[in-house]
Order: C-alpha cells, then sequence, then structure tokens
C-alpha cells in the first residue's frame, strides 16, 4: 500500500508542474500550435489530458474510448494523437461538463473522430452512427448553444450534444464500469455535470472545480454560489480516502493540477467562508463597491486571487454578491 500510495504523490506531483505550464501557456496570447497535451495516467482505465482549455478525462479499455469535455477545435489532432498513446480503440461516447469554449470547442471534431455503438439497448443511436461519437450533456447545454428562441444559434449543429438528459442523472456502462453523469443544478453554469467512474474510483469535475482560480460562476448562464458550494459539497461526499484525507477517490478538475479529497475540502472551505463573509454584507445592505473595498477574499488572494485574466478578484465577488443579493431579495 505504501508503495501505491508513493507513486500516487508523484503522479500528483508530476500533475502540478504540468498544470503550471499549462496555465503559463493560458496567460500568454493563443497559438494553438505551441500548446502540447499532456498524458498522466490517474488510476484504473481513466487519464488526465492537459493541454489549452479545460482539462479532458478519457477512460480506454477493450470497447473503446469515453471523453469527457474536448478543449478547443484547433487542437483536436494533437488530441486524438494523445489518446492514441493509451488506446487504438474507437471514441465512442464524449460528455461536455457544461456549454463553455474551453470545454466543448473541439465536440465537432473529436466526434467525427469517433464512432457511436449500434445495437443492443443503444438501437435508437443508430441515427448518428455515420457520424461519428455520441455526445451526452444535460439539457440546458444544448439548450445554450443552439439557442432554440433566437435566430442564429451560438454553436454549429455539428457541435451540439446528441444525446441530452434532464433530472439528477444519466448512467452508462462502457468498458466494464458504470459511469454516472451527474447534474449539478445552477452552480458553475445551469447545465454543470460531474462524471463519476465508479471502478477506476476517479472524478472529473469540469468547472466546478478547478485549482488556479477562485469559482468561476458564470451568473449570465445560470451560475450562482450556493449552486456552487452544493457541488463542493456532492464531490466531497463522493470521495472515499484511504485514510485522513489522502488517495482512494482521485479528482481531475476543470482547470488546474490532479487532486484528493484534501484539495477539494481546502477549496470548499474557502467558498463558504468568503460566501458567508459576503453574505454578511449583503445582510447589512452593503452595496457592491462597498463590499469590494471590504475586501472578504484578501487572506485567499495569493492562492487563488487575480488582478487580470478572464476570471478576476473582483468578477468573483460581483459573482457572490449578486446571486446573494438576488436571494436576499426574494425574502
Ligand atoms: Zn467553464
Amino acid at each position: 500500500m505504501k508503495v501505491k500510495l508513493l507513486k500516487r504523490r508523484l503522479a500528483l506531483m508530476a500533475g502540478s508542474i504540468i498544470a503550471a505550464a499549462g496555465l503559463m501557456q493560458a496567460q500568454q496570447p493563443q497559438d494553438f500550435s505551441k500548446v502540447e497535451i499532456h498524458v498522466l495516467p490517474v488510476q484504473g482505465q481513466v487519464y488526465m489530458l492537459v493541454g489549452s482549455g479545460g482539462n479532458m478525462t478519457v477512460q480506454a479499455g477493450k470497447d473503446g474510448v469515453f471523453l469527457v469535455d474536448t478543449m478547443y477545435a484547433p487542437l483536436a489532432d494533437k488530441i486524438v494523437a494523445a489518446i492514441r498513446t493509451i488506446s487504438k480503440g474507437p471514441i465512442r461516447y464524449i460528455v461536455d461538463t457544461h456549454v463553455h469554449g474551453d470545454h466543448t470547442g473541439g465536440n465537432e471534431p473529436m466526434r467525427k473522430a469517433g464512432s457511436t455503438i449500434t445495437g443492443g439497448n443503444v438501437s435508437a443511436d443508430i441515427r448518428d452512427s455515420a457520424e461519428g461519437a455520441q455526445i451526452i450533456a444535460h439539457q440546458n447545454v444544448l439548450n445554450r448553444m443552439s439557442a432554440p428562441t433566437g435566430t442564429q444559434p451560438p454553436n454549429p449543429p455539428a457541435a451540439w450534444p446528441t444525446d441530452t438528459f434532464l433530472g439528477d442523472e444519466k448512467d452508462v456502462f462502457f468498458n466494464d464500469e458504470g459511469i454516472q453523469i451527474i447534474h449539478i443544478p445552477n452552480a458553475h453554469t445551469d447545465g454543470d455535470s460531474i462524471v463519476f467512474f465508479r471502478r477506476s474510483d476517479v472524478i472529473a469535475t469540469g468547472d466546478l472545480f478547478t485549482t488556479t482560480n477562485y469559482p468561476i460562476i458564470d451568473t449570465d448562464r445560470g451560475g450562482t454560489i450556493n449552486g456552487f458550494i452544493a457541488g463542493l459539497q456532492k464531490i466531497v461526499d463522493m470521495i472515499i480516502p484511504v485514510y485522513g484525507q489522502e488517495g482512494g477517490t482521485m479528482v481531475v478538475p476543470g482547470r488546474g493540477r490532479l487532486c484528493d479529497l484534501g484539495d477539494v475540502l481546502e477549496y470548499r472551505e474557502m467558498t463558504i467562508i468568503i460566501r458567508d463573509r459576503v453574505q454578511d454584507m449583503v445582510s447589512k445592505g452593503m452595496t457592491l463597491d462597498q463590499v469590494k473595498a471590504a475586501k472578504p477574499t484578501l487572506d485567499y488572494d495569493p492562492l487563488y486571487g487575480s488582478a487580470s485574466g478572464f476570471w478576476t478578484t473582483d468578477k468573483f465577488v460581483e459573482a457572490v454578491y449578486k446571486t446573494l443579493k438576488k436571494q436576499d431579495n426574494k425574502k
């Protein structure tokens, strides 16, 4: 058991180095020709791919390949090459953890690179068989991509999910493994799913958990701070460590390095503490500017804060304030 844990520690460390390299790339202007896709074995049948945009998760075995998220379209050839170092099998399934382009940008090329299983209890999917892998997502992801009320959909139909679900969960059995796709309502967006590989004992969280920044709450697409915390709580509840807070269930975050329970607990604690501070200020009737000036995140800023880039500390505080204020107004 000791050797196993040491191996896992080394994997976590390797993940940190690769994730740090990925973050540096993200801060520079996006030149996809310079992006490398790194493959990190996690455990069981599951691997983590780190490149640009959100981390990908790969499960591979005798039935083929199952993907969580697709990064960006220009990286598709490199992603397929990286997958081929793991398995030569066909890409059968893709799960979109949510709608954002850094997680779904490669949907169309990755779908074309795959092929859908036909026959058996999935015969309803035959119509898709000529077109590639199935893309599974919560219904709200399709709603956002296809914009049924608009004239110009934000994404081309070839990139849309082909198999959506409503409600709490969708299950798939693939490569001798039960895979749970669990919807978390109104958290990072309104269409978030986490993916649990039950036998490999790995959770892919999408952007409901990241190690590089404060919780990203997309309030324009249904995200809320309390939904986000409920999502982190769900992930914590699903993890079973070997002992204390280490080992056991491994967690592939939407951004950053491979994690275990200790990491998620710390992140959940930070998120709850800041939510409580801002809630207190909202209850006292403070304005957004007053809340920002009071710096409710100060002690965590060295770890997660940012003054520039796409998700600044200010934007985070604003999102927390906005969603709590909305709730407060309803009372
Ligand atoms: Zn996102």
